[in-house]
């Protein structure tokens, strides 16, 4: 089976996200796959590839790259965010799109996998920019997507603002108010709770997986890493529910304070622009340039970008007494990282489950939009607690079933693979 994947990955020597992506998810269940399928499930059903053009603040013509990796539909019409940042190429976008279309067949919500995006940086732009810029991207990305066809949603870079702009601009091309992109405002029909779903379900499938071991967050010593929409809403979860976090960063580096961090302080210093770096509170200490993972804790949330975590950060962790990782971001551990994990006693549960919860708030938008439906904040976190506990309970029961008990990695590759596996035999090769 390896030999089949390297195979068609050596075609693409550069896209090593992709294949690193590929070749953990191959290795984790090889003895399950079969050849067909995984040739299947190894090339995006389309790849859409588009020039933006747009008119910066002094009149110059602008160009970046967007992107559209439309990966399976065997399950569902395409599903997956929309990233704006500098680091965005097809390899990224791949990569992305692969673990996306895994990570939807866990919800079980029949949703395919898809991700998108553009090299531009939003961070540097003026609000007229960015709304330029997100009128012109989806001049183009209109042509492909629908909500039958492919639904958008956020991701790095792309928030409400974006989603706005690029919804007003999908609306006036078609004429249509259809719901095809989720995490919209509220006035749109926008879900409550889609803001703060990623990082609330990383923390209620980890409370999943204490409640299993009779245990809790009671008390509990946590460290996040990123300081964005997942790690912030993730660390106001983690504090209602009775844990501590000691540490979270931004790219300046991070802030520690070992009785615990104020959240809601370090949520309006971000959002005012700011970085971390910049906080003038006396009783927080700053570090710059050294690994967050250095900090002892019982519960690590990397919740910033992918590959943060190496092998050596791991060890640290596991000298230092951590128990859990769970990932917030789409694979923030490295392959090395994994293979240490796997020879320590630490608790893995990977991000295609554990960061499901904005594709588990999605789908409740587009249940809500299809019924002309507002449901409360509280129905919508109900239910998205209810899911990240299902989905959780699914990965228990996999575990077993493979004879590998808390072994979630294999048991999330194993169960969406399955899923993906049974419909895509059922719809011939097409
Ligand atoms: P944001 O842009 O809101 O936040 C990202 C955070 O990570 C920021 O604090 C940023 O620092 C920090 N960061 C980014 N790159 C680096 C780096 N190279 N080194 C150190 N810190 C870095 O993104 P999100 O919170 O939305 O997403 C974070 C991760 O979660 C991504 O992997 C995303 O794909 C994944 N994810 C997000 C979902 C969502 O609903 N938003 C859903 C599922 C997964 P700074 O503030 O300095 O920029």
């Amino acid at each position: 089976m390896n030999e089949i994947a390297r195979e068609i990955l050596l075609k693409y020597p550069d896209e090593t996200l992709f294949q690193n992506a590929v070749m953990d998810f191959v290795d984790s269940i090889e003895e399950h796959i079969e050849p067909d399928i995984l040739k299947l499930l190894l090339y995006p059903e389309r790849t859409i590839i588009f020039r933006v053009p747009w008119v910066d603040r002094h009149g110059r013509v602008q160009v970046n790259y967007g992107y559209r990796v439309q990966y399976n539909s065997a399950l569902g019409p395409y599903k997956g965010g929309l990233r704006f940042d500098p680091s965005v190429d097809l390899d990224v976008m791949k990569f992305l799109a692969f673990e996306q279309t895994f990570k939807n067949a866990l919800t079980g919500l029949g949703l395919g996998g898809a991700k998108g995006g553009s090299d531009f940086n939003p961070k540097d732009k003026t609000e007229m920019e960015i709304m330029m810029f997100c009128q012109s991207f989806m001049t183009e990305l209109s042509k492909h997507i629908g909500s039958e066809t492919d639904i958008p949603a956020g991701d790095i870079g792309v928030g409400k603002r974006e989603i706005g702009y690029l919804f007003g601009q999908y609306k006036r091309l078609t004429n249509s108010f259809s719901p095809t992109l989720t995490g919209k405002n509220i006035e749109h029909g926008g879900a409550l709770a889609r803001t703060e779903a990623t990082g609330y379900g990383l923390v209620y499938m980890v409370d999943a997986l204490l409640d299993h071991h009779h245990d809790s967050f009671e008390d509990k010593n946590v460290v996040i890493s990123g300081s964005g929409n997942v790690a912030i809403y993730a660390a106001l979860k983690v504090n209602t529910l009775g844990g501590r976090v000691i540490a979270m960063s931004d790219r300046s580096g991070y802030v520690y304070k070992e009785s615990g961090l104020d959240i809601l302080a370090i949520q309006k210093h971000k959002e005012s622009g700011k970085k971390l770096s910049e906080i003038s509170d006396p009783s927080v200490r700053f570090v710059f340039e050294l690994p967050i993972w250095n900090v002892p804790c019982d519960i690590a949330l990397p919740c910033a970008h992918e590959n943060e975590v190496n092998e050596l950060h791991v060890i640290s962790l596991i000298e230092n007494g951590c128990k859990v990782i769970a990932e917030g971001a789409n694979r923030p551990l490295t392959t090395e990282a994994i293979e240490e994990i796997m020879k320590s006693d630490i608790t893995f549960i990977p991000g295609k489950a554990a960061n499901a919860g904005g594709v588990v708030a999605s789908g409740i938008e587009m249940r809500q939009n299809a019924q002309f439906e507002h449901f409360s904040f509280e129905h919508v976190d109900r239910l998205l607690e209810k899911s990240m506990y299902e989905i959780f309970k699914d990965l228990v029961d996999a575990a077993e079933s493979l004879g590998e008990r808390n072994n979630y990695l294999k048991a999330a590759n194993y169960l969406a693979y399955k899923r993906l596996e049974t419909s895509i035999k059922s719809l011939g090769v097409i």
